[in-house]
């Protein structure tokens, strides 16, 4: 409540009212109104800068459980690029050294993305450098991730090329020769046991006694069965693919027929006399191409180094071969 004011009216020698005009009150209240919106606004602004609503308190606390999960995500990022890291030098030094392949460029693996700015809508928040930084971070793993796996669906595919080609070539003896006793003659010059001239022997005799299993050297499709080679009688042509042929001849009997898939160690036929030979043996051949090679180099799928070096000494022996 406003002050009252009196002043001393000599005339009336009483005190009296000071009366206030219309323009003195109008002007007490603007400045009454003035004020207070002055102290609203100053408090507002106060409030706005240091003091947090319950709203704000919650978002703020939103926004620092937020950085605390981009970090933890960076961090796991951080663990997952070492294991892709590791993942990768085993592929590149360990598995295509293997497969005798190309290691993957570096270019290819640090490869980002083509085009346009991707990260631009993450751009213009407060936190748009992590979130950014995240994000690439993120992009750049997946694509090596699919690189990786790309290499490995490649190194799959070699593997099993490879275990077809070993599968294939021929690694074993075409009879069993437990002691090595039953390797009669080796390649190279050999005295004719016909003519007794010296001649080239393009194969290998194992001598045994007739009906002996003769094995399959490798996989392969028999493409031969018949006796109308000249000297070798009833005999064995076997397509191994990757361009070797094996021969087996002189045989008593066939156990395959022509067109016949085979495999290693499968029983193609038994030993015995026919054609151009001397005693009961196998005649065996290891063809590249139309090059006869030397069947003592193919066989290092069952010996130990000790057989191979007794095996290649017999071999070596130029005796007189069975043909
Ligand atoms: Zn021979």
């Amino acid at each position: 409540m406003a002050k009252v004011k009196y002043y001393y009216d000599p005339k009336t020698l009483s005190y009296r009212k000071i009366e206030k005009g219309t323009a003195y009150r109008l002007q007490r209240t603007l400045l009454y109104l003035a004020s207070a919106t002055l102290m609203g606004l100053l408090f507002y602004v106060v409030a706005d800068n240091f003091i947090d609503s319950p709203k704000e308190k919650r978002l703020r606390r939103e926004l620092e459980n937020m950085k605390i999960q981009y970090a933890i995500i960076n961090e796991r990022m951080g663990q997952l690029n070492s294991v892709l890291a590791d993942l990768q030098e085993r592929d590149d030094n360990i598995y295509r050294v293997i497969f005798e392949a190309e290691p993957i460029p570096e270019t290819v693996r640090e490869a980002g993305f083509g085009g346009a700015n991707r990260y631009k809508k993450l751009e213009g928040f407060e936190n748009s450098e992590l979130i950014k930084e995240t994000s690439k971070r993120l992009d750049k793993l997946t694509k090596q991730v699919y690189v990786q796996s790309k290499s490995f669906d490649e190194i799959v595919k070699m593997a099993e090329d490879k275990n077809k080609f070993l599968a294939s070539i021929p690694a074993i003896q075409p009879v069993a020769n437990k002691d090595l006793r039953r390797m009669a003659s080796g390649y190279g010059w050999r005295i004719d046991p016909f003519t007794k001239a010296r001649k080239m022997h393009y194969g290998m005799d194992f001598s045994a006694e007739i009906g002996t299993p003769i094995y399959a050297t490798g996989d392969g499709i028999v493409k031969r069965a018949d006796s109308r080679a000249s000297g070798f009688g009833k005999h064995i042509r076997i397509d191994h693919g990757y361009g070797y042929t094996t021969v087996y001849a002189h045989l008593s009997e066939y156990n395959v027929r022509v067109g016949q898939k085979v495999k290693r160690g499968e029983i193609i036929g038994y030993i015995g006399n026919t054609g151009r030979s001397r005693g009961p043996h196998l005649h065996y051949e290891v063809r590249f191409g139309d090059e006869r090679l030397n069947p003592v180099n193919f066989y290092y799928g069952e010996l130990t180094p000790e057989e191979f070096s007794t095996i290649i000494d017999m071999a070596s022996r130029s005796n007189q071969s069975f043909d």
